[in-house]
Formats: C-alpha cells, sequence, structure tokens
C-alpha cells in the first residue's frame, strides 16, 4: 500500500536559465502527493505530473489556516546531488504536524518519496554554485465543510523550484527594523509551527517596514515587546564581546535547521555560544559600549543574512560599518561549501540522492 506510484508527465518542460528568474517561480515536472483520510489514514503516496489542485470553496485551509510547510533545498556536487539535512526538515514537519493537529506522517515514507522524486527530477538541479532545487513540503486539510474544527482529511504534497543564488548581486548586508508596534507570535501560540499564519501576522508590518526604508522586521516578543525573538522567515544571531548569541527556543520562534547548523559549528570553532533571553535593550547597550560586533540572520533561502542597520524606534545601529563581518563571513563561506561538496561534510549533514 505504501510503496509510491510514478505517474509520468506525458509533456516535459523546457528548463530556465535560472540564473535569470526569481525565488518560486518554476517548478519541475512532476510533484508528490499523498492523501490523509479518516478511515485510510496517510495513503496513496503517488508522484505525479505538476498541475493545479482543486479545493472546495468551503476547503477547511482557506477559512481557517490548517496547513503547515517546509522548505529545504537540494544542490549539485559535481555528479552527485544532494540534500542539506533532510530528514530534520522532514522531523520539523512532523513537529508542526502536531502543534497543528494534523496527523503525523511515516518520515521514512516521505523521505523515501522525496528521494524518488528528486531522482526523478535530477536534471533539475541546477550546477553553479549557490543555485539550488528548493523542495516545499506542504499539507493542509481539505475538507469542503465550513464549520471550525479539526480537518478529517488532507493532502500532503512535495513541489520542487529551481531558485538562482540569493546574493546574485553580491554578499550585502540589509537593513532591519525592530518591530515594536506588531506582535508576529506569542508562547502558547504558533510560532514554533511553519505555518502560514505566522506568515499572514507579519505581512502588514512587513509592508511598513518596506514603506520606510528597511528591508526585513525583528520581532519582539508579544507580551512585552523586549525580548528579541526571530526575523520573519530567519533566526536572528548576534556577535557580543566574541560570544554567539541567540534567542533560547522558548516556543514562540522557528527552531531553525540553519540555526542549529550555525550553532553547533560555531562550538566547535572555539567561540562560546549562547541560547538565552536577549533584550533589545541588552543588544542597544552592547552598541553604544562598542561590543555588538557582528547581527546576522539564518536561513535555508539565504543560508547567511547579515545584518548591517537595525533600526529601532527610529534611530539606527550601524552594525560592522555597514559591512558583513567575519564571523558571518566565515560561516557562510563553510556551510555553502559543505552544500557545494567544496567543504568536506564531516558531520553528514548532507545526503546524496541521485547521480546526475
Ligand atoms: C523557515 C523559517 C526559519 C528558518 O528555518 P531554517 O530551517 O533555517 O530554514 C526561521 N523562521 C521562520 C519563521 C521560518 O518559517
Amino acid at each position: 500500500m505504501n510503496e509510491v506510484n510514478f505517474v509520468q508527465a506525458s509533456n516535459l518542460k523546457e528548463k530556465p536559465d535560472v540564473s535569470k528568474i526569481g525565488f518560486g517561480t518554476h517548478f519541475t515536472d512532476h510533484m508528490f502527493e499523498m492523501t490523509y483520510t479518516e478511515d485510510k489514514g496517510w495513503h496513496n503516496p503517488q508522484i505525479i505530473p505538476f498541475s493545479d489542485i482543486t479545493i472546495s470553496p468551503a476547503n477547511a485551509t482557506i477559512h481557517y489556516g490548517q496547513a503547515i510547510f517546509e522548505g529545504m533545498k537540494a544542490f549539485r556536487q559535481g555528479d552527485k546531488v544532494v540534500i542539506f539535512r533532510p530528514l530534520d526538515h522532514l522531523n520539523r514537519l512532523n513537529n508542526s504536524a502536531r502543534i497543528l493537529d494534523i496527523p503525523q506522517v511515516d518520515v521514512e515514507l516521505v523521505h523515501t518519496a522525496l528521494k524518488k522524486l528528486i531522482e526523478i527530477e535530477k536534471a533539475w538541479v541546477p550546477a553553479q554554485r549557490g543555485q539550488s532545487l528548493y523542495i516545499r513540503p506542504f499539507i493542509y486539510a481539505d475538507d469542503g465543510f465550513l464549520g471550525v474544527s479539526v480537518g478529517k482529511s488532507y493532502k500532503l504534497y512535495i513541489i520542487l523550484s529551481p531558485v538562482a543564488a540569493y546574493y546574485s548581486h553580491g554578499f550585502s548586508p540589509v537593513k532591519i527594523m525592530v518591530e515594536d508596534t506588531y506582535v508576529r507570535a506569542t508562547q502558547g501560540g504558533l510560532g514554533e509551527a511553519k505555518t502560514p499564519a505566522n506568515y499572514a501576522a507579519s505581512l502588514h508590518a512587513g509592508l511598513v517596514a518596506h514603506k520606510k526604508g528597511y528591508d526585513q522586521t525583528l520581532w519582539l516578543d508579544g507580551v512585552e515587546r523586549k525580548y528579541i525573538e526571530e526575523v520573519g522567515s530567519m533566526n536572528i544571531l548576534f556577535k557580543i564581546n566574541g560570544e554567539i548569541v541567540t534567542p533560547e527556543l522558548d516556543g514562540s520562534i522557528l527552531s531553525g535547521i540553519t540555526r542549529r547548523t550555525v550553532l553547533q559549528v560555531a562550538k566547535e570553532w572555539g567561540y562560546p555560544v549562547s541560547e538565552r533571553r536577549i533584550s533589545i535593550d541588552e543588544v542597544k547597550d552592547a552598541y553604544k559600549n562598542g561590543t555588538l560586533e557582528e547581527v546576522f540572520g539564518s536561513g535555508t533561502a539565504a543560508v547567511i543574512s547579515p545584518v548591517g542597520v537595525l533600526g529601532y524606534k527610529g534611530e539606527d545601529m550601524v552594525i560592522n560599518d555597514g559591512k558583513i563581518g567575519p564571523f558571518a563571513q566565515k560561516m557562510f563561506d563553510y556551510v555553502t561549501g559543505v552544500q557545494c561538496g567544496a567543504e568536506k561534510d564531516i558531520h553528514n549533514f548532507t545526503e546524496v540522492v541521485a547521480e546526475v
């Protein structure tokens, strides 16, 4: 029953010039689909031609938002295709599922299906350093019913999208606005889940920040607007007086796989690392007394995103003269090196999934 079926597309698409496309604009020829019903559980895992999907206008997810997703990447390493930490991402999908009361998936089965999908679509994995095949698994409640309740039927899909190097115009620091009006998530809420609701909660504040000339928002805690949380789609790390400091996982922020990678590698490199509450006042004080050495975000999309400017209550803190700090640079080079095969992968972060 859990054999992954394959229905081949009759026409294959022309592959785009990846250096000329934006993020998430092009999709491969096939996708993975699996269905959940109360009587059968998760069943009918299959790889089918990429196409639009049909839902009821009363679809529970559209009305009430019971959905989760993941984001990971496949890279070319010479004639091999690897995925960066796939099992960590699939286990996190199940953690998000737990929070949203979505039935757990069989990680082993989805892992097998993902590898099969990549094997079929391996010609879509771009070969240049920095380019990748973005992997987007997602699950949504599929009930066509307007009552508010936990879903009884679900769909899981995995779609694939070739993406250009994040820093195609060079590795450049971003301007971040510390948000002291709006909040994204609170403890006891959905902050620890990778779920559309957290993005919906961030869109308006993002627009306001853009209008003020900032690229993204840095969220503070929802109760006191005092403690640092994370950036919209990245975790945030500080280098203060030689120490790498990042907010602890308190239930209201996502446990980023890149965050995990950076903390582990930093420790191995001999840096003191601390996961704890950190207030915006502490960051301001460190800035004033000259010990705020670096600020950077971590996430699958950019790997490391150095912060050049941190704006708070109308005042800009310019970090490291607005330039990339040496730690952020070294970590970016190391992790992207492991991803493209230039660095030896001593941690087995990457898994070979196909040969080209
Ligand atoms: C996906 C995501 C991140 C980054 O997680 P990675 O596993 O490093 O890609 C951080 N914050 C939020 C809210 C996210 O959705």
